[in-house]
């Protein structure tokens, strides 16, 4: 059988506010699917987020740093136009719980209207995972607590 040169691309969009284990997990679990992954952080100034764009691309980019596979860009307008211009086959997600369905559901319907051509690939967290969302880090770090096992080691500092 003939190789198929081409590069599969995924792009991975969310607020990384900040990033977590979680997150990571779905990257890694997203590289054995595709060449590379584009991990998208949205500005999404609607969500209030506690880092700015900077710093949160800033903390994607660094637990990232040994992975050439892996790029951290910034994005505001429309995803399926960010897939495009980098050519991306797919759009990866992380599923956690049912809670997360309707919402992924929805969003995966909407972009398959802007761009039929464009795949939405979940991958489901894994089980020592599943509880961990950026809000409970921020919380929980908030008031003092240990989130050295929920987040990537470059993450720490800015939590502190
Ligand atoms: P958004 O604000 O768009 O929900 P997030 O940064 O919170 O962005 O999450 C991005 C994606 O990562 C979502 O698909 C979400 O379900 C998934 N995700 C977040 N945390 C985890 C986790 N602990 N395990 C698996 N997937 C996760």
């Amino acid at each position: 059988m003939k190789r198929n040169p081409i590069q599969r691309i995924a792009i991975y969009p969310g607020t990384f506010d900040p990033i977590t284990l979680g997150h990571v997990d779905v990257v890694t679990r997203g590289l054995k699917l595709f060449d590379q992954i584009v991990v998208a952080v949205a500005e999404n100034p609607g969500k209030g987020p506690m880092f700015d764009l900077d710093t949160r691309l800033h903390m994607v980019a660094e637990s990232f740093a040994n992975e050439v596979r892996v790029e951290a860009v910034q994005f505001s307008g429309l995803l399926v136009e960010l897939a495009r211009s980098h050519g991306a086959q797919a759009i990866l997600r992380g599923l956690r719980a049912a809670s997360d369905f309707e919402y992924e559901f929805q969003m995966a319907t909407m972009n398959r209207r802007l761009d039929a051509e464009l795949e939405s690939v979940f991958v489901m967290a894994r089980e020592d995972y599943t509880f961990v969302s950026s809000r409970f880090i921020r919380e929980i770090a908030g008031m003092g607590g240990d989130v050295s096992e929920l987040v990537p080691a470059p993450v720490l500092h800015y939590l502190s």
